[in-house]
């Protein structure tokens, strides 16, 4: 027996190593319980998104493949889209929280408005004017941000990983030109979270919409304007032939990060090699998830330039100036929501300041000169 758990510490190592992983928790610390190899665990993720959606689920399919085999099938994940067994997102917290299933993969941003403490909850996936994905990475990672995560989450029974970002978002798509802030008055806006927040201050109609009828609203115009995600899903939406204004910067999601929430008792309840495997499969899943938003949103943005008539442009500096006032008071109501609210929102923007201050004599420069 002896030589078998090596075996499988080896492996989980290995593993471990050959992911690149291991960066976001120390598992074995954790207090979990000694190595029982023989116990064998079934578990369930469910996703924000359906079964068969693109990039995303394929993504996770992955983590899950990965973990099963990795662990020798002692810990088989079976992963299940929004709506096959729990009907919409917010059950789909709560079926985590109280362990009818130990896993979910989503964003926190869909959790504000669960509880007072979740109001917070959006700076670990993306605020307006927030951090790119490598800021928000390196915060999480080794800024603190994993460690407040986690302690905002433990209040509800969860441990969350971060497990792929999106990239800076695209602005959205409009049926008309916006050229001051004057144009967002009385907007019909399908946009979530505190990016809607920030339009309604300008006179804006935010609303949100299920990914499956943005594109009836549009083409009806019931709605004046859309964001999704980037030019990948935007594409497959097929926003380009109901809506002729893409603007390309999405000041509202920055480098959306999505998560893996695990129910803490079951994650609590794994042996301690069973952690490593799920901490370094996350990690890769969010690495993998990462590197195919970026190639496939360069990919599908190719085509959206070849579209007659679509105007491809980034929002009008007057725009992005004049929204950003309105973001930094909000924020700065949600840092005053709770005590723990203003340490993850004050961690948050320091960090961003200090990144930020390296960031823009260092990259933006190269950037603003990098002959693309
Ligand atoms: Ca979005």
């Amino acid at each position: 027996p002896e030589a078998v758990v090596a075996l499988v510490e080896d492996r989980a190592a290995a593993v471990a190593g050959a992911l690149g992983a291991c960066g976001q928790t120390s598992p074995a610390a954790a207090g979990a319980p000694a190595l029982q190899t023989g116990q064998r665990f079934r578990w369930t993720c469910s996703m924000a998104v359906p079964r068969t959606f693109p990039l995303w689920a394929e993504g996770i399919s992955r983590f899950a493949k990965h973990v099963a085999a990795c662990s020798g099938d002692r810990l088989q994940i079976e992963v299940i889209g929004i709506n096959d067994k729990i009907k919409g997102l917010g059950e789909t917290f709560e079926a985590v929280k109280q362990g009818r299933i130990e896993m979910a993969h989503a964003a926190a941003y869909y959790w504000y408005g669960k509880s007072d403490d979740l109001q917070a909850a959006p700076f670990f996936t993306s605020v307006p004017f927030g951090m790119d994905a490598r800021g928000m990475s390196a915060w999480l990672a080794a800024g603190g941000g994993q460690e407040l995560w986690d302690e905002l989450y433990a209040a509800h029974g969860l441990k969350p990983f971060p497990c792929g970002n999106t990239g800076v978002q695209a602005g959205g798509w409009f049926r008309q030109p916006i050229n001051n802030l004057a144009d967002f008055q009385g907007l019909k806006m399908r946009i979530p979270g505190f990016g809607g927040q920030v339009l309604a201050r300008v006179g804006a109609n935010p609303e949100n919409i299920p990914a499956g009828d943005i594109f009836l609203a549009l083409q009806t115009g019931r709605i004046d304007a859309t964001e999704w995600v980037g030019p990948f899903h935007d594409q497959l939406q097929k926003f380009h032939q109901v809506a002729s204004y893409y603007y390309t910067d999405g000041w509202h999601e920055p480098g959306s990060c999505l998560e893996l929430t695990i129910n803490k008792a079951a994650w609590d309840g794994l042996p301690a090699d069973l952690q490593a495997i799920v901490a370094a499969c996350a990690a890769e899943a969010d690495a993998w998830l990462t590197t195919q938003w970026t190639a496939r949103d360069s990919a599908a943005f190719k085509e959206l330039q070849q579209v007659p008539e679509l105007q491809i442009q980034p929002y009008p500096a007057e725009v992005i100036e004049g929204l950003k006032p309105h973001a930094a008071d909000l924020l700065a109501e949600v840092r005053d929501s709770s005590p723990l609210a203003k340490r993850i929102h004050d961690s948050y923007r320091a960090f961003q300041k200090q990144y930020g201050e390296w960031f823009g004599l260092n990259s933006l420069p190269y950037y603003r000169a990098w002959d693309v």
